[in-house]
């Protein structure tokens, strides 16, 4: 049975916070130029369902940006911090949720997954460990 994931986040500022519990995920590390140009990338995110993510403050501090076609990412209108990224048009995955797992309190009990993208990622990073690597997203 897969474990479960208590997990509470909050940005920089606090204005935004969250809480949830969902099944472990590992979390994975995306090098594309969105993710790089967003939060000076790689973006570490935890995937959960989006019924599974509860906001205890600032839901309306959220702002999204359309960044393709099909998705959309949140960040806290007041710090800026780079909360969600979700993919709410499209058909499969609207229903899931990429948290930023920076933003979560420590320990989160999540570990270290694939790293995704890499045929685009920045030529300063080198990836040492020993984490699967796709050139995109699987
Ligand atoms: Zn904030
Ligand atoms: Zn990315």
């Amino acid at each position: 049975m897969t474990k479960t994931i208590e997990f509470k986040g909050r940005c920089l500022c606090g204005a935004v916070a969250f809480e949830g519990a969902a099944p472990d995920e590992p979390v994975s590390s995306c090098h594309c130029k969105q993710c790089r140009q967003w939060g000076s990338g790689p973006f570490d995110a935890y995937s959960v369902p989006l019924a599974n993510l509860k906001f205890t403050s600032g839901e309306d501090a959220i702002k999204f940006y359309e960044s393709s076609e099909f998705a959309r990412r949140g960040f806290c209108s007041k710090c800026g911090s780079s909360l969600f990224w979700h993919a709410d048009r499209h058909p499969d995955w609207k229903d899931r949720i990429a948290i930023a797992v920076g933003t979560l309190e420590q320990p989160t009990g999540l570990t270290a997954g694939p790293h995704i993208f890499c045929a685009a990622k920045a030529d300063y990073h080198e990836i040492k460990d020993s984490r699967p690597q796709y050139a995109g997203e699987d």
